[in-house]
């Protein structure tokens, strides 16, 4: 569509970042272009409006996006951050990295039970950081119906270790 070429010509490739060997999606003058920005906002709110009663991001890109997708679908907006950020109450996840390890945290008085919850990032690549996500908005009491992003990541396998749950991508590569 339309929609998503502009979307799209606003991306930019950064190749060997952070590291060598590593082809990195940059989205920032995408979110620096106000027309392209308000239309990547518009597209995903159109397709998720009235399904959904909360939006949650994950640190950080996915907060960029995450709170005026919010507004625009007149929802709350949920942080999902990097742990020992966020003061408790809360449930953490920590999940493997391909070196390392990673921690995500959530406070839990911030779901009301049985709330529908998209999952929002800039970009899913092994699916690691979702998946803690999905667990964490589970184990708080809402139901993590979707994830969506920006860009899919495919031959990192994102969606596999997804199995089973809803993953929308606005581009693939
Ligand atoms: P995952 O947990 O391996 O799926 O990694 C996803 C996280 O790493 C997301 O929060 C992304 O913001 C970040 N990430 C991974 N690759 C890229 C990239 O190419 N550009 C921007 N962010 C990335």
């Amino acid at each position: 569509s339309d929609a998503v070429s502009l979307v799209e010509s606003h991306l930019r490739e950064v190749p060997d970042f952070p590291a060598p060997g590593v082809l990195f999606r940059d989205i920032t003058p995408l979110i620096a272009d106000p027309q392209a920005f308000k239309v990547l906002i518009e597209t995903i709110a159109e397709r998720y409006r009235g399904q959904v009663d909360a939006v949650a991001g994950l640190e950080s890109r996915g907060f960029i996006l995450g709170a005026p997708l919010a507004i625009e679908m007149g929802v709350g907006m949920l942080t999902v951050r990097k742990g020992g950020r966020l003061p408790g109450p809360v449930v953490g996840v920590d999940y493997d990295l391909e070196y390392g390890s990673a921690r995500m945290e959530l406070q839990p008085f911030t779901v009301a039970d049985g709330q529908r919850v998209l999952v929002i990032d800039d970009v899913l690549a092994t699916g690691g950081t979702a998946n803690a996500a999905f667990e964490l908005i589970e184990r708080a009491g809402g139901v993590p119906t979707r994830l969506c992003v920006l860009i899919e990541l495919r031959e990192l396998g994102g969606r596999e270790r997804l199995a089973g749950r809803e993953v929308d991508a606005v581009l693939t590569y």
